[in-house]
């Protein structure tokens, strides 16, 4: 069996390595490291395949996190409601600007923000909600969208886990993620679903005026040369990691139905036990298909209810199997993010779930011997 990884990146790499080695000796040779022409092609080519007017490349997730935040004009003192079961990176933001992020629960069975969370934390200062799709599903958009528009709050996606994803709406109109709310993020760190050899990132818009507002924020707020109209900061994605996403973009379809085809193994193998509870998929199907797209797991997450998820923790270490615990401390309760407005009883769901999780290997290279030995060690070891 060949040796598991949690994500292979150099697997990926192989299948398009004389398009990545030919346009990375062109650019070398060029020497157009910032702004090269692949950073604009990128740019057009994702807003081709997102359907969104505006895709504005920056350095990293966190970044084009917020500067949306910075675009959208919130000030200091603005609260802004976040999921409390998410990467720091999108708390960090809300309180690098000054803002006071407000965390709320999320959902059990797919992990994300609590609609009727969101609507108790709501109150006068409250400017915007953060959806995070976390694990490559959708948060339930048209209920946030829907309490958005009537308390007039803006709604930023952090989709750094979800690009590539459908969300079906009630009305049966399908859009891709990150590009629902007034603005979205994503991040193209190695790892990541589209993931670049560096750090990348963007942020999504339909709108034309922001849009403009962002493109000059992420170079020092510049919109003329030398001409500063507001304060900006340095957030560019380079040339290189543009030519490796034009060579990975094509082929994200291919690699969400690949992620989609272990998820389905692993739910079947999984399916019978009673103390292992898979994934939840909504927005969609209920199964998992190649037409919805409902989900692109970037983590296959288990929860283990009988109490023994550390130690498959460090059983799998024996087995030679990769895994992850995202999250394990939920973020209210990191020194960074206390507050005193925080309830322990306001969190029962991230509370349990930091106890529970636990995300297999999850990429595009897995083969059923691979799974099988994953599966089977994980449900021996489960009622063992
Ligand atoms: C990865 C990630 C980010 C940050 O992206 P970087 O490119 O690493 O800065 C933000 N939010 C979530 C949910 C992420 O998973």
């Amino acid at each position: 069996m060949k040796k598991i990884q949690m994500v292979d990146l150099n697997g990926q790499y192989q299948a398009i390595k004389e398009k990545v080695n030919s346009s990375l000796s062109t650019i070398l040779e060029n020497s157009a490291f910032i702004n090269g022409p692949d950073v604009k092609a990128f740019q057009t080519e994702l807003e081709q395949y997102l359907g969104v007017k505006h895709v504005i490349p920056c350095a990293n997730g966190t970044d084009a996190l917020q500067i949306a935040m910075m675009g959208l004009g919130l000030k200091p003192g603005d609260e802004v409601i976040t999921a409390d079961f998410t990467f720091a990176a999108t708390v960090e933001v809300i309180a690098l600007l000054q803002l006071t992020p407000v965390l709320v629960d999320v959902e059990p069975d797919t992990f994300n923000i609590d609609v009727a969370a969101i609507e108790r934390a709501i109150g006068p200062k409250t400017k915007a909600i953060v959806p995070v799709h976390l694990f490559g599903q959708c948060a339930n958009m048209d209920a946030i969208l829907a309490l958005a528009e009537k308390h007039n709050l803006y709604v930023i996606e952090d989709n750094a886990q979800a690009i590539g994803a459908n969300y079906t709406a009630t009305n049966g109109e399908k859009q891709k993620a990150g590009t629902i709310g007034h603005v979205g993020s994503t991040s193209f760190f190695p790892s990541k679903n589209l993931g670049c050899y560096g750090d990348g990132g963007a942020i999504f818009t339909n709108d034309d005026e922001l849009a403009h507002t962002l493109r000059g924020m992420v170079n020092h707020g510049m919109y003329k040369r030398y001409h500063h109209d507001v304060v900006g900061v340095n957030s560019r994605l380079d040339s290189i990691q543009a030519a490796v996403l034009r060579a990975k973009l094509p082929k994200l379809d291919e690699y969400c139905s690949a992620r989609r085809d272990a998820a389905r193994k692993y739910n079947e193998a999984f399916a019978a036990q009673m103390h292992i509870v898979t994934p939840k998929t909504v927005n969609g199907c209920e199964g998992i298909c190649d037409t919805c797209d409902c989900h692109v797991f970037h983590q296959y997450t288990l929860k283990i209810t009988n109490g023994k998820r550390d130690a498959l923790v460090e059983h799998f270490a024996e087995k030679g199997i990769p895994c992850g615990v995202y999250y394990p401390i939920p973020l209210h309760r990191q020194k960074a993010y206390l507050n005193d407005r925080y309830e322990e009883a306001d969190f029962p769901v991230t509370n349990q779930l930091v106890k529970e999780v636990i995300s297999l290997p999850m990429h595009t290279e897995l083969d059923d011997e691979q799974i099988n030995y994953i599966t089977a060690t994980v449900i021996d070891f489960v009622n063992g």
